[in-house]
């Protein structure tokens, strides 16, 4: 390789995240480091994401994701980075250079001189992978602490002193609340939306909440999750949350601020405002379990995704003294990342491309990614003999039964048995305690 290829390498392993992402016109929001959309290759909404503070990508529908700017750039653009050529290719769009003419002869001037900054190049690019790394292990470790600051200054569910709306919440969602000490709640717990002028956080409300922790192996408690509680909304019995999103901004209307009437639903559907999620979690979540009910020293473990369904399942089999209950937060988190080759097309559903072209929506497959991290999937006890999944019913019918597939594989262990229980068509097992108990 010519040390006019090797500058051209190390000069694009010098851009950041943010740098390529601008180079690609990839998609920013108006404010956060976090910036989803669908992906450029796989398509789909909001599969892709990039994190321009953590310095990494991710794309869900592929399977795949990185802390470089090359591997985002090639994947983005079906680049193979174990090629050369695709290498080159992925370097010269984060560079948004050509890639150099390797048959160009030089002078010892010249030579000597990009020998010379090619290792102040290298040097430079240790330095900064440090500072990124050492920034990074900060950040996780502040956001860590955050998330335990909110769960000590909140009150155990169950206990008389905590605010009632907790287990007014579950009664109405889940039919009952869990004689357990793992969930508590926060009378008054910020939400964080947005930036002020200064451009530091913005707090858009602040109210009761159930607070979870995340904890890791060995129970630590790495993040937590929290649920915003208002019993006046039904039937979610969540608060009504709306930001403006950029599209909104550019047409110049004004921030929603909460107590203002909701926006009209005809901005809301041309995606002038958008209705804010009304969980969030804090700290990490990568590798952890929400534990709702009993001890993870138990044989037997039971959960799905959220803590609303495998409350209501945990009420409707009368809470087994046998069973730790628990929830995994999200899809993503219960399954852990799928092998990109068994990605396959949904039989139904498509979707335009970029052209206007109707594609199949690409389905992240059943198989497992191979050599994944051992915090890339919830953790479950060596002990562990029977795992009991909750599948959700509500969410798309194909994409839920790949993912539930491939978490049972991923969780497979020689003498464990791992049932996956799917709720009636069309519901979750949350909508079906509260019919029943009606
Ligand atoms: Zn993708």
């Amino acid at each position: 390789m010519s040390e006019a290829i090797k500058l051209f390498i190390e000069d694009a392993r010098a851009v950041s995240i943010e740098e390529a992402a601008k180079i690609m016109r990839l998609t920013f929001k108006r404010t956060g480091v976090e910036h989803p959309q669908p992906c450029p290759h796989c398509f789909g909404t909001d599969t892709f994401s990039f994190n321009t503070k953590k310095e990494k990508w991710n794309c869900r529908a592929g399977g795949i994701g990185g802390n470089d700017a090359i591997g985002m750039a090639a994947h983005c653009e079906g680049l193979d980075i174990k090629s050369r050529e695709g290498l080159l290719e992925a370097c010269s769009i984060v560079l948004d250079r050509d890639i150099p003419d390797e048959g160009e002869r030089e002078s010892n001037e010249d030579r000597a001189a990009r020998k010379k900054r090619l290792e102040e190049r290298r040097l430079q690019n240790q330095a900064d992978a440090a500072t990124r790394a050492d920034s990074q292990a900060d950040f996780r470790e502040k956001e860590r602490a955050k998330a335990r600051g909110i769960i000590k200054a909140a009150t155990v569910l169950r206990s008389v002193a905590a605010p009632p709306l907790g287990r007014s919440y579950l009664q109405h969602r889940c039919n009952s609340f869990p004689d357990a000490s793992w969930l508590r709640v926060g009378a008054n717990v910020s939400y964080w939306h947005g930036q002020d002028e200064r451009g530091g956080p913005l707090e858009l409300y602040s109210g009761p909440a159930i607070v979870a922790p995340f904890i890791g192996r060995g129970l630590v408690e790495i993040g937590c999750h929290i649920t915003w509680v208002d019993l006046h909304q039904p039937p979610k019995f969540r608060p009504l949350l709306f930001g403006l999103t950029k599209k909104g901004l550019a047409c110049g209307l004004v921030d929603w601020v909460f107590g203002d009437a909701p926006p009209l639903a005809i901005d809301l559907a041309d995606g002038l405002y958008e209705q804010l999620p009304t969980k969030k979690m804090r700290g990490s979540k990568k590798g952890g379990l929400i534990p709702i009910a009993g001890n993870p020293d138990a044989r037997r473990w039971v959960g799905g995704e959220g803590v609303e369904n495998g409350t209501a399942f945990g009420v409707w089999e009368g809470w087994r003294g046998d069973s730790f209950y628990f929830a995994a937060g999200d899809l993503g988190n219960l399954s852990g990342p799928a092998e990109p080759s068994s990605r396959f097309a949904h039989p139904m559903l498509k979707k335009p491309d970029a052209k206007g072209v109707e594609r199949p929506v690409m389905v992240a497959g059943p198989v497992p990614k191979r050599d994944q991290d051992a915090d890339d999937a919830m953790w479950v006890a060596d002990h562990v003999d029977e795992l009991v999944l909750l599948a959700d019913g509500d969410s798309e019918r194909v994409m839920t039964a790949a993912a539930m597939a491939r978490a049972r594989a991923r969780h497979a262990r020689p003498r464990r048995i791992i049932p996956i229980v799917w709720p009636r068509a069309g519901y979750d097992f949350s909508r079906m305690a509260v019919e029943t108990g009606e």
